[in-house]
């Protein structure tokens, strides 16, 4: 039997409402019951029983047709059409029956008559079943922990089970008779209406969720489903049951994870998916406007340096800063973006000219030059920024991407700091980098590798103290590239552990070579990696360079990092310890760029202070890189240590480091870093103090202050 034709009950689907309807239809098989009804003509609209073989025949037929067994009914047929209700015995096929006929007025006229037909000696067997079948129902109603309603087609409720109070706060009384979308939310009662026809027409099955005011005022999610329409047509429904459950908890799970898939959670910038999908949303509007967007990229200048040495949580603490700083100069509609690590985007739209692009990256760099005060000490975390423009440079999303990644890459090679926009000749020069990396892989046993020297002196003694051992390639092709160009990339690989180790031994040999030609022995300073000083066997294999080359330790020093100390103390203290056990010397390269605690300084057993060559150059450019320069001075002997200026290019610089009673220097102005034969002659001709006093006569002016 197929209700589902039928018009009474259009829609039944799934769970324990649809068994409700499925036990009446039961119900009319057991009893022979014939269950029907008939529209203001007297058509069969919907049927089931056991009358004849076939009840979906029945559908369609007319009582008034003699053939069709419930023909016996027609004399009833104008009390009903007068609005009467019958209830009579009835005989059919020499049986007798109970006959209900009821008719249904919507708007003051019959628009159906709803019947049964009981077999007489069925009649309290099928009472009592429809007893208890309206029993479980109104359990159903009242226990389900989903909202139950029925509503006409205006949206007025006409019934509403007890849940309803439970989930909104109100009673039935409450809302019986009014129209149920009120309590949707939003101003607009059309986008309200919206939601409702949408949930009218819906198909069995298919749910609608939308936000709905309790009556404490919160607002809710209710997810609806309707179950069955009650009168009418799917069409043009008059009655539907439907079935709203709370989904709050669901939704707000749903939205969250929607933030996480889209956000970041340090900063709360998009992230690369979301960043992605927007910049392709921006493209497919520039395309339809026909204008242009500006990609800019920017990564910050040294953040490695500022995780290691402050740790992670103050390099997270700084890209919250620099995130608030971006947002706060977002204009409406450009997209700010963090893609992971110190990357970050942003996406300009509308611009109409390239230097648009350029204002915002002129902005950002201004915004960022404060210093961010993290964790009590003051960083400086300046970007560099690359610029690509669509559809200038390109008409794909991906090209647009790495464009504006080589951009970058490219102004951080022209000395950070500053914004670069896209030119088509990059990619060449990228192409290359590529090469040099795939290079570098070999030139270890290429023996490309080679290490110039640049003498250390002593302003007081005006003697040779050391000699600073640096590290060259010699590229077959690009001939001697600068270890800041590869030394980066080595550490990121770990190829400088076996680079490291060659330069160590190189230096050792080396040292050993200049004594045994008949120089006076000199110190050989090496610089060290902080991936090398967290080798396992580090302070071995220091041992064993020396042993190997046969030099003293005291004429090895190592120059180390600031970020080597305060990234790990304990195991810094132990490495250093052991070192100082060994007899070499200690120096801190590149001081004052770190963030080295005056603490722990204090403990390492440090023996040089290399002051960074930016403040040594800085003292003749403004007063402050001089005060800089001299509060490092006195840092450095208050704490016992010796103070080298690195660097040193004019005699000013020495003038005024003498004046502050920095006695030791290496720079441009004395030696420019020699390959080793030149170095070797460089240290014989300047073997007497004298060459050196008469060479640059201005020192004992200088040490005259
Ligand atoms: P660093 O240890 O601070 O070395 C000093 C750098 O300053 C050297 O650059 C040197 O050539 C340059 N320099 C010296 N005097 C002057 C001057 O008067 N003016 C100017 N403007 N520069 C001067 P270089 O050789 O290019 O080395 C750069 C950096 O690469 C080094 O800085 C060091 O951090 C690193 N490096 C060099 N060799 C090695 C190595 O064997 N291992 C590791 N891990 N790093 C190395
Ligand atoms: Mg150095
Ligand atoms: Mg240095």
């Amino acid at each position: 039997m197929d209700m589902q034709n039928g018009r009474t009950i259009t829609s039944v689907s799934g769970d324990s409402y649809s068994s409700v309807f499925s036990e009446l239809h039961a119900l009319g098989d057991r009893s022979t019951t014939a269950l029907f009804s008939l529209d203001a003509e007297g058509n069969i609209t919907a049927y089931s029983g056991s009358l004849t073989a076939d009840a979906n025949a029945m559908i369609g037929t007319s009582i008034f047709s003699e053939s069709n067994p419930l023909n016996v009914l027609s004399p009833y047929f104008e009390f009903l059409i007068a609005g009467d209700t019958i209830s009579e015995n009835c005989v059919l096929e020499d049986r007798r029956y109970r006959v209900t006929l009821i008719p249904i007025k919507f708007n003051k006229s019959i628009v159906s008559i709803s019947g049964t037909l009981i077999r007489n000696s069925d009649i309290e067997l099928t009472l009592s079943k429809l007893t208890e079948f309206q029993r479980h129902y109104l359990l159903l109603s009242q226990y389900s922990s989903d909202i139950i309603t029925s509503l006409d087609d205006q949206g007025s409720v006409t019934y509403a089970s007890p849940t309803l109070q439970r989930v909104l706060g109100y009673s039935s009384g409450d809302l019986i008779g009014g129209p149920i979308y009120e309590l949707f939310s939003g101003e607009d009662t059309r986008a309200k209406k919206r939601v409702f026809s949408k949930i009218l027409s819906q198909l069995p099955g298919q749910s609608t969720s939308y936000r709905i005011q309790r009556k404490d005022g919160e607002f809710i999610w209710l997810e609806t489903t309707t179950r069955a329409i009650l009168q009418g047509t799917q069409e043009d429904p008059k009655e539907i049951l439907t079935v709203s459950r709370d989904v709050t908890e669901r939704k707000e799970t749903e939205e969250r994870l929607l933030y996480l898939a889209n956000y970041d959670s340090l900063t709360g910038l998009p992230n690369r998916a979301l960043f992605r999908d927007r910049l392709r949303r921006a493209i497919a509007r520039a395309q339809r406007n026909d204008t242009r967007v500006a990609l800019l990229f920017l990564d910050l200048d040294r953040f490695k340096n500022i995780n290691d040495s402050l740790g992670h949580q103050a390099g997270d603490q700084l890209l919250r800063g620099v995130a608030r700083r971006l947002k706060h100069y977002a204009r409406k509609g450009d997209t700010i973006a963090r893609l992971g690590g110190d990357e970050f985007t942003v996406i300009l739209e509308g611009i109409n000219h390239p230097d648009d692009a350029a204002v915002v990256a002129k902005k950002i760099l201004e915004l960022m030059e404060p210093a961010f005060k993290v964790d009590g000490h003051e960083v400086v975390a300046s970007p560099s920024i690359g610029i690509t423009v669509y559809p200038d440079d390109a008409a794909d999303m991906r090209t647009l991407l790495k464009n504006a990644d080589t951009a970058m890459y490219r102004s951080k090679e022209r000395g950070r700091n500053r914004y670069q926009f896209y030119t088509s000749d990059m990619n060449a020069k990228a192409y290359q980098y590529l090469l040099l990396e795939n290079n570098l892989r070999h030139a270890l046993e290429r023996e490309e590798f080679c290490l110039h020297f640049q003498p250390q002196l002593d302003l007081h003694t005006q003697g040779i103290i050391g000699i600073e051992a640096l590290l060259r390639w010699n590229h077959p092709e690009q001939g001697l590239i600068s270890p800041e160009n590869f030394i980066p990339f080595t550490e990121e690989t770990g190829l400088i552990i076996p680079i490291g180790q060659w330069v160590l031994r190189a230096a050792c040999k080396e040292a050993m070579h200049w004594q045994r030609s008949g120089l006076a022995p000199v110190r050989v300073a090496v610089n060290l990696s902080m991936r090398q000083f967290r080798q396992k066997d580090f302070v071995n294999m220091v041992a064993e360079a020396l042993d190997e080359s046969g030099l003293e330790a005291k004429y090895l020093e190592l120059e180390i990092t600031e970020s080597f100390l305060a990234h790990n103390v304990e195991q810094a203290t132990a490495i250093l310890r052991d070192l100082h056990d060994l007899g070499v010397q200690l120096s801190i390269d590149d001081f004052g760029t770190g963030y080295s605690s005056l603490n722990y300084l204090r403990n390492f057993p440090l023996n040089t202070l290399k002051i960074d060559q930016s403040f040594v150059q800085d003292i003749s450019k403004n007063p402050e890189g001089a005060t800089i320069a001299e509060a490092i001075i006195a840092l450095g002997q208050s704490l016992g240590l010796n103070v080298m200026a690195e660097g040193v290019e004019s005699e000013d610089q020495v003038f005024f480091l003498r004046g502050r009673g920095c006695d030791q220097v290496q720079g441009y102005l004395f030696s420019h870093p020699l390959p080793s034969d030149q170095v070797m002659s460089w240290m014989r001709r300047n073997r007497k103090h004298q060459t050196l006093y008469e060479q640059h006569h201005l020192w004992p002016e200088a040490a005259r202050l």
